[in-house]
């Protein structure tokens, strides 16, 4: 379990910053975006949120997730279906995707290895890297859990 607190200082601290007040829905929208599975899209959120506080529609959750990518708190995913999707930012902590495109599972991954060709290939081209996102698409090799995933997302 990640410790929240760090994102939550962050937080005040950019609304601190840019005259903007910490309400009582940023605060649920927050609690939703950090208690729930990650790479959460916008209607996975709107439900989440729904369950802790009525009235809140799909461009407040819009507008309050770029809201906690500006402040660095959030981190905007797309993968190819269409849905943006978004995921806590940890403190030194980074990782890759791998995204079946029949049910949609996102499995996170890191490999040192990767890191550090990056760094050396963008050396070798005059590049000094600040950051990366490194998408691998295809499809589950347990179609049996794959095919029942796809089944419980219609
Ligand atoms: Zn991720
Ligand atoms: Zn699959």
């Amino acid at each position: 379990m990640q410790n929240h607190t760090p994102l939550r200082e962050q937080l005040s601290e950019h609304l601190r910053q840019n005259g903007l007040k910490n309400t009582r829905q940023r605060q649920v929208i927050l609690d939703a975006f950090l208690s729930s599975e990650r790479h959460m899209a916008i209607e996975e959120l709107l439900a989440a949120v729904q369950n802790r506080m009525s009235g809140v529609g799909h461009a407040t959750i819009y507008r309050t997730m770029k809201l906690f990518t500006e402040a660095g708190i959030a981190h905007e995913r797309r993968f190819g279906d269409g849905q943006t999707r978004y995921e806590p930012v940890f403190e030194g902590e980074h990782h890759d995707h791998l995204i079946c495109e029949k049910c949609g599972l996102i499995v996170e991954f890191e490999d040192q290895l990767i890191e550090d060709r990056q760094e050396v290939i963008a050396a070798s081209k005059g590049f000094r890297l600040t950051s990366h996102q490194h998408d691998i698409f295809g499809h589950c090799l347990d179609t049996a859990a794959c095919a029942a995933r796809k089944r419980k997302r219609r």
